[in-house]
């Protein structure tokens, strides 16, 4: 994914500069990080990757294709911090909306959905309701609903802000033994710091609005990244260094 001197603005007397000059280079499988402060333009960019929104300035391409060629074939999943699922059907049901949305037989619906509820361990539950789960359980139905459609890239939206912090690591291990099962690519948001480092192979740092890259951190740490990485020197000391480009 391609993202050269991305700029937008919104529409408005004045217009207000949301992102400037954002230039991203990922490749296949990588596991990367926009991390900034609140409003610095994160989910903007977001949507523009996504083919939502399109940038006032600059380009992006998607594996040689235009945002919404990319989208319109299905090669995008979504996470968002809220999971929206629909509290009128079952868990198994929520996962199979986008494969029904496309036709897919619904025994091969079935059959797919059952395979990723097992993939983020909620193997089981299928006959829930969403008002029946825990947070945690619910960005889980919505982790397997965004893989439903096979997407080469994950873009998660402050996946797990509203979860607390034992939920939040948690579902930082399980996320990265997906990614390594599903061979997908990554672009995360967050604004926390220990999340970022844990999960990713580039950390790339905003400024507040309007939002520049000001600084791309490689996270040379070995995978498979264990809980006990978290309290290693090498890791707190990315982690500091981090929290010091954010705060100044
Ligand atoms: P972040 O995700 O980093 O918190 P956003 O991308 O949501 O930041 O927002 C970046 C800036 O753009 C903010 O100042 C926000 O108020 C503004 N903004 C976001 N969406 C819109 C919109 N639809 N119309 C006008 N301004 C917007």
């Amino acid at each position: 994914m391609e993202l050269a001197d991305v700029g937008l603005s919104y529409p408005g007397r004045p217009p207000l500069r949301a992102l400037e000059g954002v230039s991203i280079s990922m490749q296949q499988g990588q596991f990367v990080s926009l991390i900034g402060p609140s409003g610095c333009g994160k989910s903007t960019l977001l949507r523009i990757v996504a083919g939502i929104l399109d940038p006032t300035s600059g380009s992006v391409l998607v594996e040689g294709d235009s945002p919404i060629t990319a989208q319109r074939a299905h090669r995008f999943g979504f996470v968002f911090q809220d999971p929206v699922l629909l509290p009128w059907r079952t868990v198994q049901e929520n996962v199979e909306l986008l494969t029904e949305l496309v036709g897919l037989p619904a025994n091969e619906r079935r059959s797919r959905a059952k395979e990723l509820l097992e993939l983020v361990g909620l193997r089981g539950c299928e006959d829930f309701r969403p008002d029946q789960l825990s947070g945690g359980m619910r960005q889980r139905v919505s982790i397997a609903r965004a893989l439903a459609l096979e997407p080469a890239i994950l873009l998660m939206d402050e996946p797990f802000s509203a979860l607390d912090e034992f939920q939040r690591e948690l579902l930082n291990s399980e996320l990265l033994r997906i990614w390594v099962e599903r061979h997908c690519s990554v672009l995360f948001v967050t604004h926390h710091i220990e999340e970022a480092v844990f999960l990713s192979d580039t950390v790339m740092v905003m400024s507040p609005a309007p939002g520049r890259i000001i600084e791309r951190v490689e996270v040379n740490l070995p995978r498979p990244r264990t809980d006990a990485l978290r309290v290693s020197p090498e890791f707190l000391q990315l982690r500091r260094y981090l929290r010091e480009v954010l705060i100044h």
